[in-house]
């Protein structure tokens, strides 16, 4: 049973930072508050007081705003990636593939993800079905491979991908996803999923609303940097047999040239 409240904080130009409250215990943790400003206000319109900070990589636009709010709320853990410690001094407890993080009466799984970055991981909260994905995963799309492969990207997220329950919401760093679905829609576009996704995250966006979270299980039939090794997909783009990785790794490059 689900015991958190998760609510996305717009911050900076199009990031999240993600609130996790535990009513019953009073804990409050922040996914990656890439700023103090908006993490602060969002905690204090809902009176609630920060007991962790989770980071997910170093990118400044996730753990900028960590150092501040850890000492306004009187020295409260920064858990992140341990390998990442060397490059964000705000880190006080590091963890790795296989630590176990709690917030409250919740617990998360961590997992290592590279590929965007070296040393991003990933928080499973599995008893409430939601992953704090960072920049490893968007909805119907995926971060670009700063400091990997493709293919290493492609290895994290078909993992994430077959070991999560469809139920799964993924809690993710950037509102992409208007921008992702016009991808999308070049490469698969007589998706009925993908089609009715891409309507929904419009109204979403008139109306000024998070598209986030979203289900895996919807994200499974419509976000394309999920499905390389579909050979529906592998058809379409003239790519029947690859190698899945060099599916995925045709995609991303694709889309970083996409306008
Ligand atoms: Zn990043």
């Amino acid at each position: 049973m689900s015991t958190l409240t998760i609510v996305p904080v717009p911050i900076l130009s199009d990031n999240y930072a993600w609130l996790l409250h535990d009513a019953a215990s009073g804990t409050t943790s922040v996914v990656d508050p890439g700023e103090a400003e908006g993490v602060a206000a969002a905690l204090k319109a809902r009176g609630w007081r920060l007991s962790s900070i989770l980071l997910t990589h170093h990118h400044g636009d996730h753990v900028a705003g960590a150092a501040e709010l850890a000492a306004a709320a009187g020295g409260v853990p920064v858990i992140g990636p341990e390998k990442d410690r060397p490059r964000v001094p705000a880190i006080t407890e590091g963890v790795a593939e296989g630590g176990r993080v709690r917030v409250g009466r919740a617990e998360a799984a961590v997992y290592e993800a590279p590929g965007h970055t070296a040393h991003h991981i990933v928080f499973h909260f599995a008893a409430e079905a939601a992953l704090m994905a960072g920049d490893v995963l968007f909805s119907l799309g995926c971060g670009r491979p700063i400091e990997g492969t493709a293919a290493q990207l492609w290895r994290s997220i078909h993992r994430l991908r077959d070991m999560l329950p469809d139920e799964t919401i993924l809690c993710c760093g950037h509102e992409y996803t208007a921008d992702n679905a016009r991808f999308a829609l070049s490469v698969d576009p007589d998706n009925a999923a993908l089609k009715a996704r891409a309507a929904e995250v419009a109204a979403l966006r008139a109306a000024g609303k998070p598209t986030l979270p979203v289900r895996l299980g919807d994200e499974r039939k419509a976000n394309p940097f999920l499905r390389a090794d579909d050979p529906a997909l592998g058809a379409r783009l003239g790519m029947a047999g690859a190698d899945p990785a060099d599916l995925f790794t045709h995609l991303r490059e694709a889309k970083n040239k996409f306008r």
